[in-house]
């Protein structure tokens, strides 16, 4: 493997920069210097902790706009989006900057003394993320994992490094210890393995393939470390003939297309109820192509390219005898572009079940309610999802029914840094965000104290 790897801008296909490639000697010695920082950042009062965290947040919120110009440029993000992401990380270490002084435990009676609980940071977390949200991503890791007074080291996708070293840099700007919060580029199978196997990170959160996360939990059991991982999704949108079919339409290529559809949470199948399949699909046509696909530096861009030649064509590989009703538009050069595709799929097909990662979603048809959940739940995911319906009762039995773990009615939301997210099956282990983040980057220790004299 050599010393560098080049990052490349997908819409132009232009090489970026050379990003140096840590070695197994290199990651180990920024998880030594995350031992020494944890402890004296553990040792500091909570306000304190709380304080720095304030304080990485405001610098951050002073670069939002050169962050979300790095993401325009590595990750092809239309820049509305990027705006937004680098926003979002400010936002998380705020929120969590309020976790330092909530971090009770409780007091239990015990006779003959006192009995209390308290919230103990792991040590140091390894956090390895993918290439489709950079930054967002990572801070769901590094700020309730800093927060409840753990080091972390920060492995970003080798495709996409760039926003999360300025953020290991404006970390430091913004008073953060040495060692404290450390971002490790390199490849996955020694960085990431390296997290896996040292026994100095004491809990590693994975976020990216089910293939790969699978191998990461399997590391981390032989060393008994725990792990989250947010993994693979094929989320369901379902709709039934009692919805505000105008709003569901308009609202589905963005739950699906957005971010060329690199997203975990996209809504890459639409069921609709069989009576209304047909009206359901004139009106999505014209919203699919409104949808605005192009240059990222655009303001009035919605969606950019794909964000490699290889991953394009696994894109591309999915569209191999499916039925395609209709397509958007993609800008022609040599970007990694790809058209918005509609497919009309049967339950059983690749399109279907298979997790596609890109700007394309399979419709199919279902017959009533209990053929709904029962065609939602027909994958190994249970990520996201979004129900369509002005029945009450109807809408709280189906976000019951559906298996997965952050759902929306008569929406697309997912995502909220005060709200938990995960998924269910092959979608994941454990949750991030919400009012319990910082928890989970804690173990409980119990102490007893004799009383009797
Ligand atoms: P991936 O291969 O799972 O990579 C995710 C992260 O894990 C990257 O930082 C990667 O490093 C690292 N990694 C790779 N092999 C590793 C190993 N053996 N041990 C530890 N870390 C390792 O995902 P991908 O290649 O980016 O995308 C492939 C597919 O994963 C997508 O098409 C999509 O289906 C899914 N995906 C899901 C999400 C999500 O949000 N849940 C995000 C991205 C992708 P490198 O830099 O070396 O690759
Ligand atoms: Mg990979």
């Amino acid at each position: 493997m050599s010393a560098t790897f080049t990052v490349v801008n997908p819409a132009t296909a232009q090489p970026i920069r050379e990003i140096a490639r840590a070695d197994e000697a290199q990651t180990d010695a920024a998880i030594a210097r995350a031992v020494v920082a944890q402890w004296a950042w553990a040792s500091l009062p909570p306000v304190a902790r709380a304080d720095a965290l304030r304080a990485f947040a405001r610098v951050v919120e002073a670069h939002v706009e050169e962050l979300a110009q790095l993401e325009v440029l590595n990750s092809g993000h239309p820049i509305g989006s990027a705006r937004w992401e680098a926003s979002h990380v400010a936002q998380v270490l705020n929120f969590y900057a309020g976790a330092p002084e909530r971090l009770s435990g409780q007091q239990i009676p015990v006779a003959g003394g006192l009995d209390v609980t308290f919230h103990e940071p792991y040590g140091v977390v390894g956090i390895i993320v993918p290439w489709n949200f950079p930054m967002t991503i990572a801070s769901w890791g590094f700020a309730p994992a800093l927060a409840a007074g753990n080091a972390v080291v920060l492995k970003p996708a080798e495709l996409t490094p760039l926003t999360a070293m300025r953020l290991g840099e404006l970390a430091r700007e913004a008073g953060l210890p040495d060692g404290l919060f450390t971002v490790v580029t390199g490849s996955g199978s020694v960085v990431g393995q390296r997290f896996v196997s040292h026994p100095d990170v004491r809990k590693v959160v994975f976020t990216g393939s089910t293939s790969v996360g699978t191998d990461v939990a399997a590391g981390c059991a032989r060393e008994l470390k725990p792990v989250t991982l947010e993994l693979g999704g094929k989320s369901a949108n379902i709709v039934f003939a009692d919805a505000d079919l105008e709003k569901a339409a308009a609202s589905a290529p963005g739950a699906v297309f957005d971010n060329a559809g690199q997203d975990c949470c996209a809504r890459s199948r639409i069921l609709v109820e069989r009576s209304v399949y047909d009206r359901f699909l004139e009106l999505l046509e014209p919203a699919v192509q409104a949808w605005r696909v192009g240059d990222p530096a655009d303001e009035r861009t919605e969606m950019g390219p794909l964000i490699s030649a290889s991953h394009r064509s696994t894109v591309a590989g999915f569209l191999d005898g499916a039925k395609v009703a209709f397509r958007g538009s993609a800008p022609e050069g040599d970007g990694f572009w790809f058209a918005p595709t509609v497919v009309l799929a049967d339950r059983g097909d690749r399109i279907a079940r298979d997790e596609v990662f890109g700007p394309v979603v399979a419709v199919l048809p279902f017959d009533d309610e209990a053929d709904a959940i029962r065609l939602a739940n027909d994958t190994i995911y249970g990520l996201a999802g979004s129900i369509w319906t002005e029945n009450l009762g109807r809408a709280v039995r189906v976000s019951r029914g559906v298996k997965s773990g952050v759902l929306s009615v008569n929406s697309h939301s997912s995502v909220r840094y005060w709200t938990p997210f995960g998924g269910m099956k092959a979608s994941g282990l454990g949750r991030e965000l919400g009012p319990d983040a910082a928890e989970h980057f804690t173990e409980t220790k119990n102490v007893f104290f004799a009383t009797e004299a």
